[in-house]
């Protein structure tokens, strides 16, 4: 790549604080990457309410022109609004994000010791109960509403290599596939069968990769008693969505935490958290999810050293704990971690 084209959508609240944050840590990074070249773009609450639409099509085919990009945070309406719809859930689908990955990882206090937590979850992003077929009707019990879970071997192949493919650049190299099937025979039966089935038509690739399972509900009690057992876990979308904010907060805040929406032609970083109306303005957002999160698109670019190079950066900011933001218990705003990172970098 000559250069790297990166969309950015901050989207609503402290999106537009936390973005800048990231852009200016990429613009850092030196010739490490190709030199970014970054295109700002509109979606949300914000642009709905004044133009009718959260996702303008002028920014999913502007995205279609970029290597990656970065996402912010929307402001989702809790009410139903007629006409509204989630431009991330769009996204999704738009540009085939069929998988969204969430490394969790705890700061330990000495760096050479290995932190507590230390994982992946990669979570399906296009079926199970998300495909939103949902019925109500009406039966001699009253009212009675049905959903249809869907679950294909295409989706959860390739939901699986993304796993496996995340394993092998990992040290301790595991997989843990989460799911049901011991209820759920059919359903999550095929998504575990088919992930199972992957090494053995590997040629040798995953040959290092040592696979377990376990179910979901086991899956988040050993998850809260013994994160350490976990490298990376995989998982159909719903449990994935759980798991994935359940094992956020096992690092603190959600402040911190980074994931990508990532297929095999693009990826976009987003902090897991979202606008967070409570603290927008006050400068005061901590941007590290969202810095984390321009890392691990870089990671997913192939661009591994520069993506370690930040992460090592952060953990040093986080591990001295001079300049924290209020969510961490210090007294530091956005611009005073930035700048932190920045001078570690
Ligand atoms: P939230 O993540 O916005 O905030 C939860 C709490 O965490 C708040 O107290 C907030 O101040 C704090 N927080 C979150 N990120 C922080 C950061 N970077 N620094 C410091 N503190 C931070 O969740 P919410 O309050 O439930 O939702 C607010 C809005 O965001 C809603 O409209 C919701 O629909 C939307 N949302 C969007 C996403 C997304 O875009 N992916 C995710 C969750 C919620
Ligand atoms: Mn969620």
């Amino acid at each position: 790549r000559q250069s790297l084209k990166i969309g950015l959508i901050p989207a609503d609240g402290i999106g537009k604080e936390v973005i800048p944050a990231a852009r200016r840590v990429l613009e850092a990074i030196g010739s490490d990457i190709p030199k970014p070249e970054f295109v700002p773009l509109l979606a949300g609450w914000e642009v709905f309410v004044r133009d009718g639409t959260a996702l303008p099509e002028e920014t999913v085919e502007a995205l279609r022109e970029c290597d990656g990009a970065l996402f912010g945070a929307v402001s989702s309406p809790s009410r139903r609004v007629t006409g509204y719809s989630s431009p991330i859930v769009a996204l999704r689908k738009e540009l085939d994000l069929y998988a969204n990955v969430r490394p969790v990882i705890s700061v330990s206090a000495n760096p050479d010791d290995k932190p507590a937590v230390d994982l992946v979850v990669v979570r399906e992003n296009t079926e199970c109960l998300y495909v939103k077929q949902e019925q109500l009707v009406h039966s001699e019990n009253g009212r009675e509403a049905r959903a249809i879970r869907l679950i294909t071997e295409r989706a959860s192949r390739r939901i699986g290599k993304m796993a496996f493919e995340i394993a092998l650049s990992r040290p301790r190299k595991q997989v843990t596939i989460v799911h049901k099937s011991n209820v759920l025979t059919i359903t999550d039966g095929l998504f575990r069968e088919t992930i199972r089935q992957i090494p053995s038509e590997s040629n040798g690739r995953y040959d290092s990769v040592k696979l377990e399972e376990q179910i979901v509900d086991s899956a988040v009690y050993r998850l809260f008693r013994e994160p350490q057992i976990y490298d990376v876990m995989v998982a159909p979308n719903l449990y994935g969505d759980i798991l994935s904010d359940a094992a956020a907060a096992l690092v603190g805040s959600l402040g911190l935490v980074p994931s990508v929406n990532a297929g095999d032609k693009f990826v976009m970083g987003e902090p897991v958290h979202g606008s967070a109306p409570d603290i927008e303005g006050k400068g005061i957002a901590n941007p590290i999810a969202a810095i984390r999160s321009a890392a691990l698109m870089l990671r997913h670019l192939g661009y591994a050293a520069p993506a370690h190079r930040i992460d090592r950066a952060v953990d040093q900011v986080i591990r001295e704990g001079q300049v924290l933001t209020p969510d961490l218990g210090g007294k530091s705003s956005t611009d005073d971690v930035l700048n932190a990172v920045l001078k570690k970098l």
